[in-house]
């Protein structure tokens, strides 16, 4: 048994910085990684056109200053390889792979109440003993399988886009692939160009605005990191962790002239740009299906085939489900060797050896199935392993109608134990990085108040704890995110649903928390 002050479960962006920041701290401290490397999100989704969606000069680390003026992204959209490497980069830098376990999963914690300290048990037999546990697994990195009649009979392989295995080549072969949201859009415009014949079944369609990628040119990357640190510090104040806000002025207020100009303008800046183009385009319904109008006018423009684009339009409002990147996605559904299969209209009744059958008898032929089905987000990889808190107290079942923490930090019944990223916290309804800096510097702060006042424990109060939760709700209905059935809806047992991040402003939300340091962690007990 290793006894530590501080374990982090996790080495991806979040679990990488909060071991920078417990060393700087002082603390004793280490962290277990499933993988085999660092990277998290980077590591496990190598699927063909693994891209993020955010500009490659914001998606990255602000804190260490030097690290972000030598850094050169080569592209505006960086690439899974080139993520990657950045990463591992960072992890190189400060030397932080000899306190990291890997191809070690944590399996259970449980809290010791008379130790104040947690027990931590891993897959490998390793053991730890801590007093703070924290938990930087990722809102999304606990794939959701795919439950297709039959698989069991499929002779080929199956592949998932969060456990891509890139030693599978499927040149030339005829693929049927599930599931068209952001990692299932990338995939299918990159697999057009080199499978034999790609086969996509779609549940729900998704928007996507082109990413409008391209290589970044010296000067310009440049001129933004002469003033990184202020178009950092304007992020991190913003509703959603970019410097660019959305432009001032209501949708439906515009002439349409002037409206489809300007969606025009932000179209083509790619997708981010999309929501910003005016202020109210989460709020109000009217303004927001103007602009909806316009992303399903480029479909019908984009696609040949009527049946097809027909398919390929959503009905919902634009941004409630997350608002794709794509790269030539609409365009491969012109291609002779590319078909869709809209699931709900024809839905999947046996796959066979060679082949996926779908109810109106059609015979998909199969060599590979790539499956790009989401991830059981926000909460599945805490829930996967069994925590036990005060009194016997396990958070899987605790969370079973939809999870409840104070900031997105901390459970109330769980003392001493931090998630990076929580639900009720921005975290994927912002710039991931911005919301990971955020937190992991407050709970490094927070341990360090800690040891300068003699405390040994914290735990969230559960009357705080429900007045976030409510507030988080309140919050979420004054927008249009819960319109939608998405992956941002938690569930609950009798099939009802909760909206899990924090939509508030990632500004304003670390205001809150910043206040509730300042006022001694108001909403926290102390001991
Ligand atoms: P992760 O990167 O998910 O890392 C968590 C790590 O914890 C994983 O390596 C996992 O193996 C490990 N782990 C989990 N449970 C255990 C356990 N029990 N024991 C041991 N190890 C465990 N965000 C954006 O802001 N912009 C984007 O464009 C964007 N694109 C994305 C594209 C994809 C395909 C995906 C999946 C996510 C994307 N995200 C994006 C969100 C992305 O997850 C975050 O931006 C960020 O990488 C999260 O970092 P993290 O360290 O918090 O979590």
């Amino acid at each position: 048994m290793r006894a530590l002050d501080a374990l982090v479960v996790g080495a991806g962006f979040s679990g990488l910085y909060m071991l920078v920041k417990l060393r700087q701290g002082g603390f004793s401290c280490a962290a277990v990684e499933a993988g085999s490397g660092v990277g998290g999100t980077w590591y496990w989704n190598r699927y063909p056109g693994a891209r993020c969606d955010i500009p490659s000069m914001e998606y990255s680390y602000s804190f260490d200053p030097a690290l972000e003026q030598e850094w050169e992204w080569t592209e505006r959209y960086a690439a899974q390889p080139e993520i990657l490497r950045y990463i591992e980069h960072v992890a190189e830098r400060y030397d932080l792979a000899r306190d990291i376990a890997f191809n070690t999963r944590v399996t259970a914690a449980e809290w010791n109440e008379e130790r104040g300290r947690w027990r931590v048990d891993t897959d490998t037999g390793d053991k730890f003993d801590v007093q703070f546990l924290i938990l930087a697994t990722g809102a999304l990195s606990e794939p959701r399988g795919i439950d297709l009649p039959g698989l069991e009979n499929f002779a080929g392989p199956v592949l998932y886009t969060a456990k891509w295995d890139d030693g599978v080549d499927l040149a030339g072969k005829a693929v049927c692939h599930f599931g068209t949201g952001s990692s299932g859009i990338q995939a299918v415009a990159t697999m057009a160009d080199y499978v034999g014949h790609l086969t996509v079944f779609q549940r729900t369609p998704s928007y996507a605005v082109p990413a409008n990628n391209r290589p970044l040119l010296p000067g310009e990357q440049d001129s933004a990191k002469a003033t990184y640190q202020q178009m950092r510090a304007v992020a991190r104040q913003s509703p959603l962790g970019f410097a660019a806000p959305p432009r001032p002025g209501k949708a439906r207020e515009f002439a349409e002239g002037d409206r489809v100009q300007r969606l025009e303008e932000a179209w083509n800046a790619g997708t981010t740009g999309l929501l910003n183009a005016f202020e109210d385009l989460l709020f109000d319904e009217v303004s927001n299906e103007q602009a909806a109008a316009f992303a399903r006018a480029k479909i019908a423009a984009t696609v040949k085939d009527p049946a097809k684009a027909r398919a390929l339009t959503p009905h919902y409002p634009l941004g409630s489900r997350r608002l794709c990147s794509e790269i030539g996605f609409f365009e491969t559904f012109n291609r002779p060797h590319v078909d869709l299969v809209d699931v709900r209209q024809d839905p999947v009744v046996a796959v066979e050896a060679d082949a996926v059958i779908t109810a109106s008898g059609a015979r998909h032929r199969a060599d590979a199935i790539t499956v790009a089905t989401g991830f059981d987000a926000c909460t599945g990889a805490i829930k996967a392993i069994a925590i036990t808190g005060r009194g016997g107290q396990r958070i899987a079942e605790e969370w079973a109608d939809g999870p409840r923490a104070y900031l997105g930090l901390a459970v109330a019944g769980f003392p001493n134990l931090f998630a990076i990223t929580g639900p009720g916290s921005p975290s994927v309804l912002s710039n991931v990085i911005i919301s990971i800096e955020q937190h992991v510097e407050w709970v490094a702060r927070c341990l360090a108040d800690m040891r300068a006042s003699g405390k040994a424990v914290i735990e969230a109060d559960a009357d705080a704890e429900q007045d976030w939760m409510r507030h988080v709700d309140e919050v979420a209905q004054t927008t249009l995110f819960p319109r939608a059935d998405s992956w941002y809806m938690g569930r609950t047992r009798d099939g009802g649903q909760v909206f899990m991040p924090y939509v508030g402003g990632v500004g304003s939300y670390r205001a809150k928390c910043d206040a509730v340091r300042e006022a001694g962690y108001e909403g926290f007990r102390l001991s």
